[in-house]
Order: C-alpha cells, then sequence, then structure tokens
C-alpha cells in the first residue's frame, strides 16, 4: 500500500483479504507504540471504502472522492475514536456514542468503519459493551483495533478479532519514509532514524521537535558512558534508571538499539545504525571487547527485557546488568 511504509506482511494480508470472499468484522492491529499500527487500519479503511479500485488490485487508488476523504479525515463512515484531549482512557459513553452510530446504515460508503487506537487504554465497562458489538456485529460494520499491549486487551474481544501482528521498521524503512513523504534530506534521515528504533511516528514528531531528538541523544548519551565507568558509578546510575518498570523498559530498549551498533562495530560491519559520537563511542567499544562479549551482552539486554515483561524487579535487572557490562 502506498500510503504506509514496512511491515509488507501484514500489509499484504489486508490486500488479500479485500480481494477475497467475506471480509471479516474486527481486526486487531498490534505492536510497539509508534509504529504505524492507526496509519495501517486507516489506509485500510481507505481500501475498504475506495470506489475506483481495480477489484484484482490490493491497492485503494488513491483519487476518488472516497479515498480522498479518508486522507483528510472527513470520510462520514470512517470514525476514529479516541479518548477526549487530556484523558487517558477511552470512556464508556465514546463507546456506548460508536455502538449507537454502528447501527445506522453507512452514509455514503460500503461500510461503517471505526478506528479505536490503543484499546488498551479503553475502560473495562467500556470493553464489555465493545464485546456486544463484536458477538453480534452488524453486517456493515467493521472494527479496526490497534494495541502495544495485547496482553491486557480482554481475551473475549482478543478471540473475536483477525489479530494482525506487527513489528518496528528497520532503520531503512524509516529513512526512505522520512526521505519521500516528508521530503527529508537523506543525510538528515538516516541519522533521525538511527534514533527512532523502528518507530517512524517517533521519527516524524521529532522532526518537528528538536527537544526529542536531543533528549534521546542524551539519553543514549547516558547508556553509552556507563561502559566507561566505574563498577560503583555503573551500580548508582543502573539504580536510578531502573527506579520503575516504565523507566527499565525505556531503558532496556535504547540499551539495545545502541549495543547493536556496538555487535556490528565488533563483527567489522560498516552499516552501523547511529551517527555521530554515539556511533565513534559504539564503535571503540566494539572493537575493544570483540565479538564475542558484545554479543554475549546483548543476549543479556534481550533476555532482561523477557524478564522485566515477566514482572522482574526493575531495579535488580538494570543493576545485574550494570555489573555484567563488558567494559575493557
Ligand atoms: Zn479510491
Amino acid at each position: 500500500m502506498r500510503g504506509v511504509y514496512g511491515n509488507r506482511q501484514a500489509q499484504l494480508r489486508l490486500e488479500r483479504a479485500v480481494q477475497g470472499d467475506g471480509i471479516s468484522h474486527a481486526w486487531l492491529f498490534t505492536g510497539p507504540a509508534e509504529i504505524g499500527k492507526t496509519a495501517l487500519a486507516l489506509e485500510f479503511a481507505k481500501l475498504l471504502q475506495c470506489t475506483g479500485r481495480d477489484p484484482a488490485s490490493g491497492e485503494p487508488c488513491g483519487e476518488c472522492l472516497s479515498c480522498r476523504k479518508v486522507s483528510h479525515g472527513t470520510h462520514p463512515d470512517v470514525t476514529v475514536i479516541e479518548p477526549k484531549k487530556g484523558e487517558r482512557t477511552l470512556k464508556v459513553e465514546a463507546v456506548r456514542d460508536m455502538i449507537r452510530l454502528a447501527s445506522l446504515t453507512p452514509t455514503e460508503g460500503r461500510w461503517r468503519i471505526f478506528v479505536l487506537p490503543d484499546i488498551e487504554r479503553m475502560a473495562l465497562a467500556g470493553a464489555n459493551a465493545l464485546l456486544k458489538t463484536l458477538e453480534e456485529p452488524s453486517p456493515q460494520v467493521i472494527l479496526l483495533l490497534t494495541s502495544s499491549e495485547p496482553e491486557v486487551i480482554l481475551p473475549t474481544v482478543l478471540s473475536r478479532c483477525q489479530v494482525v501482528p506487527m513489528l518496528p521498521l528497520s532503520p531503512d524503512e524509516v529513512s526512505a519514509a522520512l526521505a519521500e513523504r516528508w521530503q527529508m534530506p537523506a543525510d538528515e534521515a538516516k541519522t533521525l532514524a538511527g534514533l527512532a528504533n523502528g518507530r517512524l511516528g517517533w521519527a516524524v514528531r521529532a522532526a518537528e521537535n528538536p527537544e526529542l531528538v536531543e533528549q534521546r541523544t542524551h539519553e543514549l548519551d547516558e547508556i553509552a558512558s556507563l561502559a566507561t565507568a566505574s563498577r560503583d558509578e555503573r551500580l548508582r546510575r543502573a539504580g536510578a534508571l531502573g527506579k520503575d518498570v516504565e523507566s527499565a523498559r525505556r531503558v532496556l530498549e535504547l540499551w539495545a538499539l545502541w549495543w547493536r551498533d556496538v555487535v556490528l562495530a565488533a563483527g567489522g560491519a560498516s552499516h552501523l545504525v547511529m551517527a555521530g559520537e554515539l556511533r565513534a563511542r559504539a564503535e571503540r567499544l566494539g572493537h575493544r571487547i570483540g565479538l564475542n562479549s558484545s554479543q554475549t551482552f546483548l543476549r543479556a539486554l534481550l533476555d532482561a527485557q523477557l524478564a522485566l515483561e515477566a514482572n522482574a524487579n526493575p531495579r535488580l535487572t538494570l543493576e545485574v546488568l550494570a555489573l555484567d557490562l563488558p567494559t575493557s
């Protein structure tokens, strides 16, 4: 699909779905935050509503009135249901409003489509109300849900959806998207893609907010400097970074992002993801500790991510890593 980047497998599945006979009434796009789940859901909505599509093709035409309305967010039969501004959870009233709207026939499209991003933010009463719609779907309604935490979704909701797993994008996919769609100069796109960790949504936000880039560079810098800190200093900083699960999760993700470059450098690769000083540090460390040590520590980082998801103590997890960190 022209309007979305990465996750080709997921795209193909949706393209095939519209070419087949029946279409499922509920889809759930899963994967980390800001990788383009809602963007893909909206592109799918465009594909479903397109009136100019070649029936043999899995692409929306992009030119018919319907496609243009979906692109501009003005299609009366494609509704995005989100929490109110300033609120974190989607209230049950919003779900009830949606259900009322779902009982009406589409105004101009073939389907009445609702896009519900991050449904883990839905209050339990809302999820129960939604379940009713999933159990007895009206033939013209299609629900497109997204979630970065599918494990907290009611199993009864999950089991009624076609689940479309999505992954972070590769740095090349992110930089290609930034250059093509957002007309960013190639060098700038590459640097930003290195920091984005596969999250195009973050990269697009960061392109407009230089402070996001500064903040991430600073965080990576802190992590990179652990490798040259004393044992006591490493322990102290690891304790501070692992003050809660949220913060530890974030640190581990960035740590693994930078450490992949250490492994690449140790293996003699030249296609590192980072730029500037962060890249130089990864190269120095990689050359110094070698491939074996750097790979062992990357595995430890990935294991720590799994352990954290299985409720390991965040502070302890980071402290153990800080002590295992190969220095020189
Ligand atoms: Zn179209």
